[in-house]
């Protein structure tokens, strides 16, 4: 589903190089945890796949689906079923939750030549998912992430990912900020997408979150490249010996 080669990129800004040759590849079903120190690139990375205009990509590419991701405009990521939920989910003031959740669905239907959705039917969706993730109807009347809690933000993001039904999941430090119940809920939410057509890419400093979604492989990224790749045993060693050995070798 997902094949990223040799992948360079540095900040548009000043030129600095962060990724430095980076490989991954993701199948479909496959759920791949992304550790490593603050600092390694992990959010860098995350944000070239969604396609933020800050970083330029020097050398290497990403297929995605047979087709070169890094063509695409953010948005045709998006309705090409690509989702990245931030490690700081932005505020969006004067534009209800809920609003933002239809326009996000219906932008993706439109890019897809899919019918809007009627407001019966979103609500009906929405009513539904909101549910599970414990995301009551006031906080969908609330402006988007404004004032949110740190696991309101998160649950807010878990929501719009299952009401988009992406094919590939990119949660960048959904554990940051939450504490164990709304890590439950959280995880609860993300395990339930799981599902042999879709890929998830958890990226993660610590691995108490990977104790809840499970990871079929787990890498290390250190100063901008994949320096070790393992099962999920790899994330317990690394809990208990640090990322020291893998800052030396990279
Ligand atoms: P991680 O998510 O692994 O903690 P990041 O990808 O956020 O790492 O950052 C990698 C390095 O790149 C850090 O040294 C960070 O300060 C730097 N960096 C990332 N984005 C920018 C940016 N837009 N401007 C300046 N420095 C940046
Ligand atoms: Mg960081
Ligand atoms: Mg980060």
């Amino acid at each position: 589903m997902l094949e990223i080669k040799n992948l360079h990129a540095r900040i548009a800004e000043d030129g600095t190089e962060i990724l430095r040759g980076v490989d991954l590849k993701v199948n479909a079903g496959e759920v791949h945890a992304i550790m490593g120190p603050n600092g390694s690139g992990k959010s860098t990375l995350s944000y070239i796949l969604a396609g933020k205009s800050d970083y330029e990509v020097t050398e290497g590419e990403i297929i995605f689906h047979g087709e070169n991701l890094l063509e695409l405009e953010p948005d045709e990521r998006a309705a090409a079923g690509v989702f990245l939920a931030f490690q700081y989910p932005i505020e969006i003031p004067g534009v209800a939750t809920m609003e933002f959740l239809k326009t996000a669905m219906n932008a993706q239907r439109k890019a897809k030549g899919q019918a809007q959705l009627s407001i019966p039917d979103f609500m009906k969706l929405v009513k539904e998912k909101s549910k599970d993730l414990n995301v009551s109807m006031d906080m969908l009347k609330r402006p988007l992430n404004v004032g949110f809690s740190g696991g309101e933000k998160k649950r807010a993001e878990i929501l719009q990912m299952s009401l988009l039904e992406p094919s590939l999941c990119v949660l960048d430090e959904t554990d940051s900020g939450l504490d164990i119940d709304a890590l439950r809920i959280v995880s609860e939410g993300v395990n339930k997408l799981r599902s042999p057509e879709r890929a998830m890419v958890v990226i993660t400093h610590y691995q108490r979150l990977l104790d809840h979604i499970i990871p079929d492989v787990v890498h290390v990224l250190s100063k901008g490249r994949i320096v070790k790749t393992g099962g999920k045993e790899l994330a317990l060693e690394l809990e208990k010996n640090g990322y020291a050995d893998y800052i030396e070798a990279a």
